[in-house]
């Protein structure tokens, strides 16, 4: 079956612009494992954000599994409808070994801009059980609207535990969801 077959949907009739449209939304999502960090496991420093978080685990990772990053990487380029962060950066790259997360971040703008669009605000959500992220908020929020080009006020990240209940919960993964909204240059 391809993609002209089936039946005609009305969303494939032409508009009344076929113009650019002035704002795109993207969403963004993240995983990673957390493991004991080394010598006793494979897990990296806990990095969110750009912001270190002291832990006794951290992310198996890559590069260095910054899953806010990634999270919100994503969100830009899927607002522009581009690659997604994996094609851009693949995880057997040796260029991407250890890398700091915020070249993705930098280069999903880059990509963005070059659709014609920028960041307008980003809202997003850590699940993490522990350590508790409010501590970090301020500093997380600040390096993401310096990374996004952003005042405070359209820069929201969000804590939630996941009730002690599945992988996260007990501590074994940390998730990310995040929105960003891109307007046209
Ligand atoms: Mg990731």
């Amino acid at each position: 079956m391809t993609a002209s077959s089936g039946p005609e949907s009305p969303a494939n009739t032409p508009g009344p612009s076929s113009a650019a449209p002035p704002i795109r939304v993207g969403l963004g999502y993240d995983l990673h494992r957390l493991e004991p960090l080394a010598p006793e496991g494979p897990g990296r420093p806990l990095i969110l954000g750009g912001i270190r978080l002291d832990h006794d685990r951290g992310p198996v990772a890559h590069s260095d599994g910054d899953a806010l990053l990634h999270a919100i990487t994503d969100a830009i380029l899927g607002a522009c409808a581009l690659p997604d962060i994996g094609e851009f950066f693949p995880d057997d790259a040796d260029a991407n070994e250890n890398r700091d997360s915020a070249d993705f971040l930098i280069a999903a703008i880059g990509a963005a801009r070059e659709a014609g669009y920028v960041p307008s605000n980003l809202d997003a959500t850590v699940v993490l059980e522990r350590p508790k992220l409010k501590p970090h908020k301020g500093a997380i929020r600040e390096n993401l609207g310096r990374l996004l080009g952003l005042p405070l006020d359209r820069v929201n990240v969000k804590g939630k535990t996941h009730e002690r209940v599945d992988a996260v919960g007990e501590g074994r993964a940390v998730e990310v969801h995040a929105a960003v909204l891109m307007v046209r240059l």
